[in-house]
């Protein structure tokens, strides 16, 4: 069994508790207007080409007709791109940068267990994240199930836009969720994101009452959601666990990301103070 992930992260400490490795998923259900993982959106492979780095030495030319010489300046044709990443080697500057590689399980795992130190020694683990890795969660269960026979302490970080079943399936080797939660109005939810949150809220209680151990994770961007934190705070007064809610203040470094993907950039224009981040802290206190 595969998977297509876009990045392997060692040393996170912003992913659950400790010092851990971070695997992130390609393919996500949602597009939240300021997401700072563009490259994860998309579950096909896609290449960055990060113009500012590049020397117009056109080695990527020789090996790809997508990379064009006109006047020997580089040009790239990201609609003949196919993301196979054969150029990227060929680059020299890290111009060039493949999201979506093929792993199976069975190659993951060794390349999460050489930071195991860092766990051991800090309570960290092993994080799967995106995107939306739940997308894959066969393939999650199976690397999760993996990791917990070897001791290793296990993370799941969604959005929640998935199947019941997918949450059903890694239940038995995760153990912390860290669940985003957007709005709470479902409008504002469409609006921010593409999609509703029903289902979302649906299997954030469903892990409520199986006594999950989950972690809230509230994105606070001004101008979309920072009017949702009492319908948010509200929400989780219904539910019967304890849990850890933190508020993560929007920020818009991704900006560079968007441009090397061809995306549209959809980043929000202002930063939250650091006056809103605490009064939605005390809010949600
Ligand atoms: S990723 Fe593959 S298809 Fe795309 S430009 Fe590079 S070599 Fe060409
Ligand atoms: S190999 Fe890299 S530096 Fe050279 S032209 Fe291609 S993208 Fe630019």
């Amino acid at each position: 069994m595969k998977a297509r992930i876009a990045d392997i992260k060692s040393m996170a400490i912003h992913d659950g508790p400790g010092i851990r490795t971070t695997v992130f998923f390609k393919g996500c259900g949602l597009k939240c207007l300021w997401c700072h993982n563009p490259e994860t959106i998309s579950s096909v492979p896609q290449l960055a080409f990060y113009e500012t780095k590049c020397q117009h030495c056109l080695a990527c030319a020789a090996v790809c007709a997508a990379h064009k010489a006109a006047e020997l300046q580089h040009h790239f044709d990201r609609g003949s791109c196919l993301g196979c990443g054969s150029c990227v080697s060929q680059c020299l500057q890290g111009a060039l940068q493949l999201f979506g590689t093929e792993v199976t399980a069975e190659a993951l795992l060794p390349r999460l267990l050489e930071d195991r130190a860092f766990y051991e020694t800090t309570g960290g683990g092993v994080t799967l994240s995106g995107g939306e890795c739940l997308l894959q969660a066969d393939f999650c269960a199976a690397l999760l199930e993996a990791l917990k026979k070897e001791g290793i302490h296990t993370a799941v970080d969604t959005c929640g836009f998935v199947q019941k079943a997918a949450f059903e399936k890694v239940l038995p080797y995760t153990d912390i969720f860290l669940v985003d939660i957007k709005a709470i109005d479902p409008q504002v939810h469409k609006a921010c994101t593409g999609q509703e949150n029903g289902m979302i809220l649906d299997n954030i209680r469903y892990l409520d009452s199986v006594d999950a151990q989950m972690e809230f994770r509230i994105p606070f961007v001004p101008g979309c959601n920072d009017r949702e934190i009492p319908a948010i705070r509200d929400f989780l007064k219904t539910l019967k666990g304890s849990y850890n809610v933190k508020v993560l203040p929007y920020h818009n470094y991704a900006g560079s990301k968007y441009a090397a993907l061809g995306m549209e950039n959809t980043l929000p224009p202002t930063i939250p103070t650091e006056a809103q981040i605490a009064e939605a802290e005390a809010l949600l206190r």
